[in-house]
């Protein structure tokens, strides 16, 4: 029979557990902190969903001013130096400023060697299992690891599992999708398409002007964000079963001027915490994905010569998210709200994939353009020494909508990290820490703080 005992003989003082970016970054954060860090994964990779191909949406407001700096921007920087990012290029008559994509693998290696450089213990292939619990003070965490279950101990805890996982096995209330119905947005799986003409494709698809841009060793501009449709295809796309619906919108992105990542499947009514469904949905999207390669490589200019790969896992938007001593709400977003707890801002629109997985909303983000993102949103209710960043923290279903994107998730990630391991140092509950304190901290590692910036 099993009988867990220390997984590693050892007392962190910050467990991460989810290696998404928010889990990088909050990780990174802890550690440059001085914490001694540990960061869990069960897959054999870090980046979550950003290891499927996507652009970092979004550090300017839709005014073109920066309001995203910190560890969000030191990784650009370090891959723009590695060919992996062409820095934020504008999206002239887009829905947004400018956009960000990033090479996933590159990302992926650059943030591992990142963890690495700042001493981050990184546990592969490991996942959180349950919390160890009493009052909302957790002392260790179960975690199955490749071949055996065992303990971790740690001072603070960040949840950055993007489903709350931690928060909720600590004893933190949540809420599962959307209020009374429980609906969750569509599941999609990405898929990387090479050996493109990148610049006819952009023609024949692109449905406003096309984010181009230059890169050392390429001649000449190239398309690196693009949104369209397959509107004059679509009796044909019925006939192949591709998409039962006309509105099957879709985004590409890149970083190279012969490939695309293309994000254009939908599967609605899969619960991403549920394994079963994720399971179906991973064997559904991929038989969707080569149907819609087929029909590209035959129909789509540009694509002529072109190889598929759908992506090896589904991509989840909403699952949960934790109730905290705040919850950011639509109102806050629409009018861009302040807030004197203040630990960064975002500034990327409401975009909601409705959970029918065949419309979707955006709402854009008031006041100039950028809103407080406060800390009471990353402290979980019933909790003592948990903090919860990233995808699942306290938001309402249409606040979730701008907070899910990959800026404001490193943004939570970084203060949540540097959160936890400033109470570790002080033995300091996560409702109690000042902002005296938090602040000036996010200032030095160089979060952008509006209005710490203004009163400073
Ligand atoms: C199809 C799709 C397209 C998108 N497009 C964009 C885009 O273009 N731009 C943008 O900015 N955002 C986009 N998003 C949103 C964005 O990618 C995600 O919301 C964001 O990456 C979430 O980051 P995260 O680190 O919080 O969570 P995740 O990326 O989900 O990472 C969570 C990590 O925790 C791990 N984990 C889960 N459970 C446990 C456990 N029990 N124990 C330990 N670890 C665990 C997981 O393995 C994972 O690595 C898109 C989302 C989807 C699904």
């Amino acid at each position: 029979m099993l009988s867990p005992s220390n997984l590693i003989n050892d007392t962190f003082d910050v467990l991460v557990a989810g290696a998404g970016v928010t889990g990088i970054c909050a990780a990174l954060a802890a550690a440059r902190q001085g914490a001694r860090t540990v960061l869990l994964e069960p897959r054999p990779f870090i980046g979550g969903n950003a290891a499927t191909g996507l652009c970092i949406h979004t550090y300017k407001t839709r005014y073109g001013k920066q309001v995203v700096y910190g560890l969000a921007q030191e990784i650009v920087d370090r891959l723009v130096e590695q060919g992996g990012a062409v820095g934020h290029v504008p999206l002239p008559s887009g829905y947004v400023h400018s956009v960000t994509p990033v090479d996933a693998d590159l990302f992926r290696m650059e943030t591992t060697a990142m963890l690495a450089e700042a001493g981050v213990t990184i546990l592969y292939n490991t996942a959180l299992v349950d919390a160890d619990a009493q009052g909302g003070h957790v002392r260790r965490v179960l975690v199955c690891s490749k071949s055996k279950l065992g303990y971790i101990q740690a001072r603070s805890f960040v949840d950055a599992t993007g489903d709350a996982d931690l928060a909720v096995m600590a004893g933190a209330p949540a809420r599962t999708g959307w209020p009374g119905s429980g609906a969750m947005q569509p599941v999609s799986m990405m898929m990387r398409a090479v050996s493109v003409d990148t610049r006819r494709a952009c023609e024949a698809l692109s449905e406003f002007e096309a984010a181009w841009a230059t890169k050392r060793g390429v001649d000449g501009p190239f398309p690196v964000y693009f949104h369209g449709t397959f509107t004059r295809w679509n009796q044909e796309l019925r006939d192949l079963g591709v998409y039962d619906h006309d509105n099957h919108q879709f985004w590409t992105n890149t970083v190279w001027p012969d490939q695309l990542n293309i994000n254009g499947s939908r599967l609605a009514n899969i619960d991403g915490n549920d394994p079963l469904a994720l399971s179906r949905a991973t064997v559904e999207l991929t038989a969707q994905l080569q149907k819609l390669a087929a029909f590209m490589r035959a129909r789509v200019p540009g694509f002529e010569h072109a190889s598929f790969m759908p992506n090896a896992f589904v991509g989840v938007r909403e699952t949960r998210n934790v109730q905290g001593l705040y919850e950011l709400n639509e109102e806050d977003i629409r009018v861009g709200a302040r807030f004197d707890d203040a630990i960064g801002q975002g500034c990327f629109p409401v975009d909601i994939h409705h959970p029918d997985g065949k419309s979707q909303e955006h709402i854009d983000v008031g006041g100039d353009g950028a809103y407080d993102i406060p800390y009471r949103c990353l402290v979980p209710q019933k909790t003592e020494n948990v903090w919860v960043a990233g995808r699942c923290i306290s938001v309402s279903q249409y606040a979730h909508g701008a907070t899910r994107n990959m800026a404001p998730c490193m943004t939570t990630g970084e203060a949540a990290g540097i959160a936890a391991a400033l109470c570790a140092k002080t033995g300091t509950a996560a409702a109690g820490l000042p902002m005296a304190t938090l602040q000036p901290a996010l200032r030095e590692a160089g979060v952008f703080l509006e209005t710490q910036a203004a009163t400073a």
